[in-house]
């Protein structure tokens, strides 16, 4: 299996069996998305404790790249803090946008790459680290890619 193919299987795999998917009782951070041209939405629901993110699910519906993209960002970003989040967040939108990460930096979330052939495609693929970023800082509004 070519490296282009197990990162297919990796993000059909996760848009069809989504991780951490549902609500979470004992969140303390909530925040929707929503990506307006393709039609993805999500909720997020996180527990946060001096600055480390303990657990996060999301719900929501959208096409496979959103919804791939969320549950491997729910896997990624489990147990780290909030400063760890931002680089990793960095790091993942230069790889949607450029195809290319610092070898081995990002696991099982370098299956993007290929989303920056498809310009249109990366908002999909963002959408739930934006709705993350705006929930670890308290943003009131909800998140639009637009
Ligand atoms: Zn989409």
């Amino acid at each position: 299996m070519s490296l282009r193919e197990l990162y297919q299987e990796i993000i059909v795999d996760h848009g069809k069996q989504p991780r951490n998917f549902g609500k979470l009782a004992n969140a303390n951070h909530c925040q929707a998305g929503h990506n307006p041209l393709c039609g993805d939405r999500l909720m997020l629901y996180i527990v946060e404790r001096n600055g480390i993110v303990e657990d996060v699910h999301f719900e929501g519906a959208g096409c496979a790249i959103s919804v791939a993209s969320a549950s491997l960002m729910t896997e990624a970003v489990k147990g780290k803090s909030v400063t760890e989040i931002d680089k990793l967040f960095d790091l993942f939108h230069h790889l949607v946008t450029e195809g290319s990460e610092p070898e081995g930096s990002l696991g099982k979330l370098a299956a993007f790459g290929g989303v920056a052939e498809f310009p249109v495609r990366v908002k999909c693929a963002t959408l739930a680290w934006h709705t993350l970023k705006a929930a670890l800082a308290n943003d009131p509004d909800p998140v639009t890619t637009e």
